[in-house]
């Protein structure tokens, strides 16, 4: 294997966080915040970006900002991890899983249609794994529907798709930035969206309301816990203007280990689709092997962490806080049992990576469940 683009500027990263620190305890804490939500309007090209505490955190802002509430019916893939449905549920609302077409991993549309009802309010589309959908036909749907459309890209910084990007197909996209996304910080989150009325309630809802829309009163309402802490709105804005780099280098890391494993027997790379410009968030393989989710327990077991093998990540509508009586989504289940979702960090170097396709062909060639 040759060499990886190098790690970007690490040492920003401490530089941020210092001058950060020079200037705290501010208990209004709103310089750095202020300059990273600038920094992130202009890198995603939204009007407004409003940090908060993490990627659930962002949803429930943006779904409470949007006019979602108790009562209401949201639709969202059954792809995706629990913090998607978890902000539906704390707004009185309800998560309906739609199933999604284990051929492109887009939203299942049928299933979809199938599940609108007059209480429909908002789709959440998940871009999991980076991968994002058609956003023309998701704008279709909603359109036909008068459904609003709020974005789960917790995973998605940098993909756009038909140059659309991730977080800007619909009234608020929504970012975490916990540890384990390319954008990190250890924790937090943000929310795009261009209507300024969406901006202000965002960010009075964050922070229990102390700062409220224009022609509001101060905490005449409830608001949220939800501010990004000081600290990592600076690790985040660093890693901001990492982002190219960082990119770049997932870009890479995912087409080495892909490459190394081509001869692997059983398995076979997932493609993005059409007009899709992908962040390569997690090198994706079908497993066309025997037993494929205990494969990737396995393959968890020996080393390769994986969403499936080492989070054991299940349909959502299969969790059983969020089981309704209705049919399983079989898409997804599918998908989720033959999918080898890779868990990588800018960190992992030509040793690790030849580590994982050393074990990864290893075991499967001597796979025999
Ligand atoms: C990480 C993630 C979240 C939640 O973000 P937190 O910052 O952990 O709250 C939500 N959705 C998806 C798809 C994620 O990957």
């Amino acid at each position: 294997m040759t060499g990886l683009p190098p790690l970007p500027a690490p040492a920003s990263l401490g530089d941020s966080v210092l001058a950060a620190l020079a200037g705290l305890p501010d208990p209004t804490g709103t310089d750095v915040t202020e300059r990273f939500e600038d920094a992130l309007g202009r890198a995603f090209g939204r009007r407004y970006a409003v940090a908060v505490s993490s990627g659930t955190t962002a949803l429930h802002a943006a779904l409470s900002a949007v006019g979602v509430g108790p009562g209401d019916e949201v639709l969202l893939p059954a792809l995706t991890v629990i913090m998607s449905a978890q902000p539906v549920v704390q707004l009185g609302a309800i998560p309906v899983f739609v199933d999604s077409d284990p051929e492109t991993l887009d939203l299942d549309y049928a299933d979809a249609a199938a599940k609108v009802t007059f209480r429909t309010r908002a789709i959440v589309p998940v871009h999991l794994w980076g991968r994002m959908g058609d956003p023309a036909r998701l704008r279709a749907f909603a359109a036909e529907h008068g459904l609003l459309v709020v974005e789960d890209a917790a995973q998605a910084a940098g993909t756009t798709r038909a140059g659309i990007p991730a977080g800007a197909v619909g009234a608020a996209g929504c970012f975490s930035t916990k540890d384990g996304k390319i954008l990190w910080s250890g924790e937090g989150g943000f929310v795009l969206c261009d209507d300024p009325d969406v901006a202000a309630h965002l960010r009075a809802v964050r922070g229990h309301w102390l700062t409220p829309p224009p022609g509001g009163r101060p905490q005449e309402r409830l608001g949220l816990a939800g501010r990004m802490p000081v600290l990592s709105a600076a690790l985040a804005h660093a890693n901001l203007a990492r982002l190219p780099a960082l990119l770049e280098r997932r870009r890479a890391q995912t087409a080495r280990l892909l490459d190394a494993l081509a001869p692997a027997r059983g398995l076979v790379p997932l493609r993005p689709g059409p007009e899709e410009s992908w962040n390569h968030y997690a090198p994706l393989l079908r497993i066309d092997l025997p037993h494929p989710r205990a494969f990737a327990e396995h393959l968890a077991a020996t080393g390769v962490p994986s969403s499936t093998g080492s989070f054991r990540l299940v349909p959502c509508d299969t969790r059983p806080m969020f089981t309704t009586g209705r049919a399983p989504c079989p898409g997804t289940a599918r998908i989720l049992d033959r999918t080898l979702a890779i868990v990588l960090t800018e960190r992992d170097d030509e040793h690790v990576l030849e580590r994982y396709a050393a074990t990864i062909t290893r075991e499967a060639a001597a796979w025999r469940p």
